[in-house]
């Protein structure tokens, strides 16, 4: 079968094994060697290479809930089981996930491997705080329980893991308690980088923030969007799920250098118009863009890049700006650009992404080499500035940028847990095999 990342920069052709169940699996890794090497693949909302290899082992039919308890809120669930699902069951109950992406179409192995954070990272941490326990399939049919007290090593390798210690079958979440899928919600417009600070300073005991920005050749402008869980729960009825969908790729993306400008446009039109309080359902809230399917087929068959790049504190005015700047410099516009601050919490993976500081991330039609070139120019400011680039939106960084992200040590380190059956295109090119 043919697949790609959600970027649909990077495609493969790979041999699919679904994983239906953990003992069958096991007997078949102990009895075929041609099982592997492979890939762990979730929803494959990764942006790039990092779900492909020669053969994909599919989590999407393990799609139980094992267990639930409603005096600690821990959920046990299986891998392929999406976030989206999750949400869908445990908030009618009370329950919410503590950490959500900006997409609920991920699962909850693919959630774990990139240690994903949300909104709420100054907050609520990872996703990985909130998981208990693992049991994470190995190559040579081991199924091992995993937690801060069995195999705490492999533990803090798994999470945020990109997929290469083992084949997650199942996971442990702690839940938080809502009053309901409701939002206290607040929008307010920026017309410049330091009215988001002081916005970003003004707003730091809301539970979520996230702004998108619209960079132009001489200013920027923004959204600020910030929120906390409703203590209420109003009767009223959910936004309906009907979706609109980008149905098929077209031969030329809709975005593209001649219509990001008036994209742009549009979406400060439309977020002025919603400026100022409201109770907001949590899907238009934390989802946005899951109102429109598969929009990342827009961009046409050369896709488009993410780069999320996270600035260190002490370092995120500058740093930020200097972004900025490089890309006001090019000759591209990003489509899609959204901020986020980081707080200062545990990291429970060897490789969880965030740190205290700021994050942008910014999308690029796939130009080819003038995108790749601005692309590298991030790395570089990026790592200049002590930062680091998220591997889940990643689709072109070197070997270097990948090691002045996370260390040498924390490389090493996690390279000792490591499955030896296991790689993905991504990890050729990040960690050279
Ligand atoms: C619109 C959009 C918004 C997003 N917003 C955010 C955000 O706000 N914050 C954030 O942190 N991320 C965000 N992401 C990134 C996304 O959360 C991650 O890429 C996530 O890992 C995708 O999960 P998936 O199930 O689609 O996994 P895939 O894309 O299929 O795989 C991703 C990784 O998980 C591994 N994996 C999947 N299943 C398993 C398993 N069972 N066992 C072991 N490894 C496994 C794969 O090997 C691969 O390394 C966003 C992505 C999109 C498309």
């Amino acid at each position: 079968m043919k697949f790609s990342g959600w970027g649909l920069t990077n495609r493969a052709d790979a041999r699919l094994v679904t994983i239906s169940d953990a003992p069958t699996f096991a007997k078949a890794l102990k009895n075929a060697s041609n099982l592997t090497p492979a890939i762990p693949r979730g929803n494959g909302r990764a942006y790039g290479d990092q779900a492909l290899s020669d053969t994909v082992w599919s989590s999407r039919r393990l799609d139980h809930i094992l267990d639930f308890n409603e005096r600690t809120g821990v959920v046990t669930v299986e891998a392929g089981v999406t976030l989206g699902e999750l949400q869908a069951i445990f908030m009618p109950r009370g329950f919410a996930l503590p950490v959500t992406p900006g997409t609920q179409f991920v699962t909850v192995g693919g959630a774990i491997a990139n240690d994903v954070h949300g909104k709420n990272h100054h907050s609520h941490g990872t996703i990985g705080e909130h998981i208990t326990a693992i049991e994470l399939m190995r190559t040579d049919g081991t199924l091992l329980s995993l937690s801060k007290l069995w195999h705490r090593d492999l533990f803090a390798a798994t999470i945020g893991g990109l997929g290469l210690t083992g084949f997650i079958v199942s996971a442990s979440i702690k839940l938080k308690k809502v009053a309901g899928p409701w939002i206290d919600a607040e929008s307010l417009s920026f017309g410049s980088l330091d009215e988001f600070w002081s916005l970003t300073q003004e707003s730091s005991s809301n539970e979520y923030t996230v702004s998108w920005l619209d960079i132009k050749r001489n200013a920027v402008r923004g959204i600020f969007n910030r929120g906390d869980d409703s203590t209420d729960n109003p009767d009223r009825p959910a936004p309906s799920d009907r979706s609109v969908s980008v149905p098929f790729t077209p031969p030329i993306g809709f975005i593209n250098g001649l219509t990001v400008g008036a994209l742009a446009e549009g979406y400060w039109q439309l977020g002025k118009r919603g400026l100022g309080r409201t109770v907001a359902h949590y899907k238009p809230f934390f989802y946005p863009l899951d109102a429109i399917k598969h929009w990342n087929r827009a961009y046409g068959p050369r896709g488009f890049y993410q780069h999320q790049a996270l600035i260190p504190a002490d370092a995120a005015r500058e740093g930020l700006e200097a972004l900025v700047a490089a890309v006001r410099n090019s000759s591209e516009r990003s489509a899609v650009s959204v901020l986020k601050t980081t707080g200062k919490r545990k990291r429970p993976g060897l490789l969880t992404y965030p740190i205290e500081g700021v994050t942008l991330a910014l999308d690029f039609a796939n130009r080819g080499d003038s995108t790749r070139k601005l692309l590298k120019r991030l790395d570089e400011i990026t790592t200049e500035f002590g930062g680091r680039v998220n591997p889940s939106k990643d689709a072109a960084m070197s070997q270097e940028t990948f090691a002045a992200s996370f260390g040498e040590d924390a490389i090493r380190k996690f390279n000792k847990q490591r499955d030896p059956g296991i790689s993905s295109a991504q990890s050729k090119r990040l960690l050279g095999k």
